[in-house]
């Protein structure tokens, strides 16, 4: 696809946009500003292939289970957790079993990535691991920048809301969001991404030059296209065994973002092109 670079950066502008009205910016967790969980994938693929295994009778190999939940993890990633468990218990009634309630597996799910998750947050806490390998690249200097020029921030996460705020805040970046951390509930159709950017929309009464979107999922960016809101994609680089979302960048591309960055090394002239300044 045609794209031009902002003069002397490896920002890609993919298309035209009003700039200069921003007030409100919603960002995505995971993979654009936090790698705590960065290798989740790790964790759930093997275990969706163990469930299909022991709660169905498939004659399936481990091979073609393994790609079957790649694809249906891949595909479901940006959404609430819960998505890719209801997927499961679809796949497994499909094979002829029993489903558990889909929340069962979120919960074995979360209890597995736990330890992974869990040595970086102990590390954190402790002191032991610093905050800035656990960071996307230059996310805390954009936040800071952002908040100085009295935009408002606003986090939005398909993880669980709790865990939300006690990773941005273990990563120093909970204090920018002065809009508010939102993330999934147990009643998982109170929330969505959508539905926090349709909530500010309306508050604020604004238009979508005003509102920015920043995530790392398709998810969020069709969410931004949805509303006519400006959209930057983050096309950060994820540690999976499996080789998913290796496509990141042309899936937001696909998404319809405006703008691709790989992190926010370039954070300062990204938001002298988005502000006009
Ligand atoms: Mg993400």
């Amino acid at each position: 696809m045609e794209h031009l670079f902002l003069p002397d950066t490896s920002i890609e502008i993919h298309r035209e946009i009003q700039t200069g009205n921003i007030r409100h910016v919603v960002f995505d967790f995971d993979g654009t500003i936090s790698l705590i969980r960065d290798g989740w994938q790790n964790v759930m693929v093997p275990m969706m292939v163990e469930c299909l295994q022991a709660e169905t009778d498939t004659t399936e190999s481990q091979e073609q289970l393994e790609a079957i939940v790649v694809e249906f993890v891949d595909k479901l990633t940006g959404k609430q957790t819960i998505y890719q468990m209801i997927q499961l218990s679809e796949e497994i009634e499909k094979r002829g079993g029993t489903p558990k309630d889909p929340l069962a597996y979120k919960d074995e799910y979360n209890r597995r990535l736990l330890p992974v998750v869990e040595e970086r947050i102990a590390g954190l806490a402790a002191g032991t691991l610093s905050a800035d390998p656990l960071r996307v690249p230059m996310s805390l200097e954009f936040l800071q920048s952002l908040c100085e020029m009295g935009i408002s921030c606003y986090l939005a996460s398909g993880t669980d809301v709790e865990f939300v705020k006690n990773e941005a805040s273990l990563l120093g970046v909970a204090e920018y969001f002065d809009g508010g951390i939102f993330g999934a509930l147990r009643e998982y159709k109170k929330f969505s991404k959508a539905m926090i950017i349709q909530k500010i929309i309306t508050d604020f009464n604004l238009i979508g030059s005003e509102l920015l979107i920043v995530g790392d999922g398709y998810v969020e960016i069709e969410n931004a296209k949805e509303v006519g809101a400006i959209a930057v994609g983050v096309a950060s680089v994820e540690d999976n065994m499996y080789n998913m979302n290796a496509d990141k960048r042309e899936r937001l591309i696909r998404a319809g973002a405006d703008i691709i960055i790989s992190d926010f090394h370039e954070g300062t002239q990204l938001l002298n092109y988005l502000f006009n300044s």
